[in-house]
């Protein structure tokens, strides 16, 4: 989605385009894009001439004669481009306004989530969608600004600042950029930012935003009338599209996590929160050698916590056992403990897997959370086999995959006294690529101990120094 620089650099495109054209004709082939009434908007143009084109927020205001204003907004992917009336119209035209001098200007928009809404030089900023918009960063009072965080309550400040009401002009891209340039994390509750944050996120908001409309914007997408014109921020960009990239200050991986159904890029350790732990989370497929790396990260003072020793000390428990058994049969329970041996046959049976992951690993994943807000650790590995899709997922900060190959598994199954085909059948379900694609660091374990402690080694930023 085009964001403020991206529309203001449409809009300076678009300013000699239109000034002083007169409409002779308006073809629309998509009225539901027009939100004013279509009819109104079709028959009151034709015969006026665009005066100006202007920006608010990310809406591009174009301003005619006998005070007409027509307000459009892009949204995902609508883009305008000129032409001649006798050009062939594109089946995703949205409207097309021809001139008296036989150019034209097209509305195109491929997702038809664009709008084009009539209104008057009067109305047009004292009623919606214009009057909704709060100040843009230039404008912006810090401490109204601040005062409206303070009422988001537990709000990540990632959210807030997406919110074109509180402080408009910021969408995904700046964004992640402003945070990262502050050093916020996007996670961090927006009633917590102080006056001081608040104040840095004006300044940044305001040098990042002009830096953007001085290269043109980035062209993620291209939304330019124009071809040939391009953006260049994107070359600039340090935080959005760069997860698993080292940070350009201190060279730890960037995270991508969602928020709010949203992307989102930060550097866990120059975006840290003070007070809470960083999360390192370590997964990988049956014996492929996580255990030596989370043992290795808590011999450097990371406190660990191990999701396969959770399992087993629930297994301890009465609830536990009495759930295993309806589940399994009273089979499952042998002399008062859990029949490991029978679970791993039963297990075989891929229903059977799933109904005691669905039972189990909530209980798990409720037990690491635990352990993490109970800790006064500054560091935390979790080794969780199942991490990838679970909601321990976003709480990491870095996810360290380690792979090993059928081989290496198979020797170091047999060398715990397990029987190497069952546990690889019960766990080959693995998602080896999205953990792959996830990882800030992938770990090649194939070899021995020393060569995967040289190899972690060279990872320093692992370590606080
Ligand atoms: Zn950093």
């Amino acid at each position: 989605m085009p964001e403020l620089p991206e529309v203001e650099t449409i809009k300076t495109i678009l300013q000699p385009i239109v000034k002083g054209k007169s409409i002779k004709d308006i073809r629309c082939f998509r009225k539901k894009s027009i939100v004013s009434d279509p009819d109104v908007f079709l028959a009151s143009l034709i015969g006026e001439t665009f005066l100006d084109v202007t920006r608010k927020g990310k809406f591009l205001v174009f301003h005619l004669t006998h005070d007409k204003v027509v307000i459009s907004h892009l949204r995902m992917e609508g883009k305008y481009f000129e032409g001649r009336s006798s050009d062939v119209p594109d089946k995703h035209d949205v409207l097309i306004y021809d001139f008296t001098d036989g150019s034209s200007l097209r509305f195109n928009d491929v997702r038809k989530f664009g709008i084009l809404m009539l209104s008057n030089e009067k109305d047009y900023l004292l009623n919606p969608p214009l009057s909704l918009l709060g100040p843009e960063p230039w404008d912006l009072d810090v401490n109204t600004f601040h005062k409206g965080l303070q009422r988001r309550k537990s709000e990540p400040i990632k959210e807030a600042l997406l919110d074109q009401t509180l402080i408009s002009g910021l969408g995904n891209i700046y964004d992640d950029e402003v945070l990262f340039a502050t050093k916020i994390n996007p996670k961090m509750e927006a009633n917590l930012i102080s006056l001081k944050q608040a104040e840095a996120i004006k300044k940044e908001s305001i040098r990042i935003l002009r830096e953007a409309i001085k290269n043109g914007g980035s062209t993620i997408r291209s939304y330019h009338p124009k071809e040939g014109v391009s953006g260049m921020m994107q070359n600039e960009l340090l935080a959005y599209g760069k997860g698993n990239t080292p940070c350009s200050r201190c060279g730890f991986p960037l995270r991508k996590i969602s928020i709010g159904g949203r992307g989102t890029v930060y550097c866990p350790i120059c975006q840290h929160i003070e007070g809470k732990p960083l999360i390192v989370g370590v997964t990988g497929p049956i014996a492929s050698g996580k255990s030596s790396v989370s043992t290795y990260l808590e011999s450097n003072g990371y406190q660990k916590i191990d999701a396969d020793a959770i399992v087993s000390s629930l297994y301890m428990e009465s609830d536990v056992k009495n759930g295993l058994s309806s589940l399994f049969g009273e089979e499952a329970i042998k002399d008062g403990n859990v029949d490991r041996d029978y679970l791993s046959k039963v297990l075989l049976d891929g229903a059977n897997k799933e109904k005691l992951d669905s039972f189990i690993h909530p209980l798990v994943y409720k037990r690491i959370e635990e352990e993490i807000n109970n800790s006064k650790a500054k560091r935390i590995v979790i080794d969780v086999p199942l991490l990838i899709d679970s909601p321990l997922e976003e709480i990491c900060d870095l996810i360290i995959y380690v792979e090993a190959n059928e081989k290496t598994q198979i020797a170091r199954l047999v060398e715990r006294g397990k029987d190497p085909k069952t546990s690889l059948a019960i766990n080959s379900g693995f998602p080896r690529g999205k953990a792959k694609k996830k990882a800030g660091i992938v770990i090649d374990a194939n070899y021995d101990i020393n060569h995967l402690k040289k190899e972690l080694e060279s990872y320093d930023f692992l370590l606080d120094k």
